[in-house]
């Protein structure tokens, strides 16, 4: 009955696993670590833990983002499902928060005893309805952020739908894609589940790449040397679908004389953690690369072109593994910029003769406050640079943030809602859209592809890397 609600409300209605799913889902696993990724029990006290963990992890933060929403709805033209589905008010974010909030006052806040009535105040009644609280928070916002820049009250939805989506996952209700992307990322220590042999053999072969490109045999991409200036890490994505950026990379480094390496072990700096509200994963990936660092004894840490691995290891990653920051931590674009500037790299415009418009990451602009380095990056590299409106910290999402990319019962929906972002995509004109984000490359590909757009995506590394003039 409650199910038939939701679909009808026009929230996506994800099922949760039936017994042989999930028992299909546990059987591929066979190491699981129970104590670091929960499976779902049927037969547990589902929602009497939740409200339990609900009591525990609220801090001062969540507190005010509970209750200081005045419901006057501005926050609804900042969201692209709403923009794209403008009838239907349960893709308003404010909609979504209060999915959260009513379980919050209902238990935590004096106004749910006072006047439960007028407060919404609610408990859910069943695991059904915490499946619907999941098909909301997972299914129905990328986290993007950008209905908390313009709410009037400070109200952060993002933060709420997080910290609701880390609570599912503490009983197991989340998607499979999540479930299994953060098995991968805990076992393997990347997300991609890629081997130390695929790792090392990949980076031989782009050494090998780069090497016969340049005509150079002393281009090298190493790998644990020890008391570089600079630690280099990456996205798995890199390694198993386009270890071209690991090349452009080696390319680039080599023409600024650059000491550097890449870890072993730590070398991922995406971290799945951030997606499903799970902070001991964020502390566990974060701390990886950290360590990686000291145990290298590097200058500094750079972050190879990815959102959520920029907000996860520039930032969150530090809190969550509680651990000292000692080294400066950036973007490879900051780096790009650096090398720009005291001309130890040379550049032609020329090289890309198309017009391109940039996409700013959600993760990378309005969560991590890296706006204007990738459009002085680019200005140097490509002859006809547009700027997409809106842009900058007010930009769309690609429509794949928050780790939708890994749900894939919820991409109708996705793909539905990213109509905004087409129509913003086509508006510039451009043949190429560049973003600082592997992510964003797969969600604006989908974007693209969807509604048939003339365009292509590329990353800042890709544009540097074909404008490098290199000496002789
Ligand atoms: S979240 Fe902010 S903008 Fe949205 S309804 Fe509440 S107070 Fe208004
Ligand atoms: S975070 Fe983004 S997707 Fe989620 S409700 Fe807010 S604007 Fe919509």
């Amino acid at each position: 009955m409650k199910r038939k609600k939701a679909a009808a409300s026009g929230i996506v209605d994800a099922p949760l696993d039936t017994k042989s799913q999930e028992k299909a889902r546990l059987d591929r696993i066979p190491s699981l670590a129970p104590a670091r990724l929960q499976t779902y029990d049927a037969s547990a006290d589902n929602v009497g833990r939740f409200i339990r963990l609900l009591g525990e992890r609220i801090n001062r933060h969540l507190a005010v983002s509970m209750t200081a929403c005045v419901h006057c709805g501005m926050c609804a033209e900042s969201c692209h499902y709403f923009l794209a589905r403008p009838d239907d008010p349960t893709m308003t974010p404010v909609y979504k928060a209060d999915q959260i909030r009513r379980i919050f006052k209902k238990h935590l806040d004096w106004t749910g005893r006072v006047i439960p009535w007028w407060v919404h105040a609610g408990s859910p009644g069943n695991d059904e309805d915490l499946n619907r609280l999941k098909n909301i928070v997972f299914g129905a916002c990328s986290a993007c952020r950008r209905c908390t820049l313009n709410c009037p009250m400070g109200v952060d939805t993002a933060l709420l739908v997080r910290f609701a989506r880390g609570l599912l996952t503490e009983l197991g209700i989340v998607p499979e894609g999540v479930f299994n992307v953060s098995r991968d990322q805990w076992e393997t220590g990347n997300q991609m589940a890629v081997t130390e042999e695929d790792f090392l053999e990949t980076i031989q072969w782009m050494k090998d790449e780069v090497r016969s490109e340049l005509a150079d045999p002393l281009v090298d991409i190493p790998v644990d040397r020890p008391d570089c200036d600079l630690l280099y890490t990456i996205n798995p994505r890199e390694v198993k679908f386009d270890p071209r950026s690991i090349a452009n990379a080696a390319k680039v480094f080599h023409a600024a004389g650059e000491s550097w390496t890449l870890p072993r072990w730590g070398w991922d700096q995406t971290n799945f953690g951030l997606f499903s509200g799970d902070d001991k994963l964020g502390a566990y990936v974060a701390r990886n690369v950290y360590e990686a660092a000291d145990r290298l004894r590097a200058g500094r840490i750079v972050i190879s072109e990815c959102g959520h691995g920029y907000r996860s290891t520039r930032w969150e990653g530090y809190n969550w593994a509680g651990y000292e920051q000692k080294l400066p931590t950036e973007s490879v674009v900051v780096t790009l910029k650096r090398y720009l500037q005291e001309g130890r790299i040379t550049v032609d415009p020329r090289r890309n003769p198309d017009p391109v418009t940039f996409h700013d990451s959600c993760n990378i602009a309005r969560s991590g406050d890296l706006v204007e380095e990738p459009r002085w990056v680019l200005r140097q590299v490509v002859r006809d640079f547009r700027e997409m409106h809106p842009n900058r910290r007010e930009n769309f999402c690609c429509t794949g943030g928050g780790g939708l990319l890994s749900m894939a019962e919820y991409r109708p929906l996705r793909l539905e809602v990213a109509k905004i972002k087409a129509g913003q995509l086509k508006a510039t004109g451009a043949k190429l859209v560049c973003t600082m984000c592997h992510n964003c490359i797969d969600g604006l590909t989908d974007v693209i592809k969807h509604y048939s757009l003339d365009m292509k995506v590329v990353q800042v590394l890709d544009l540097v890397s074909q404008a490098l003039v290199i000496p002789g």
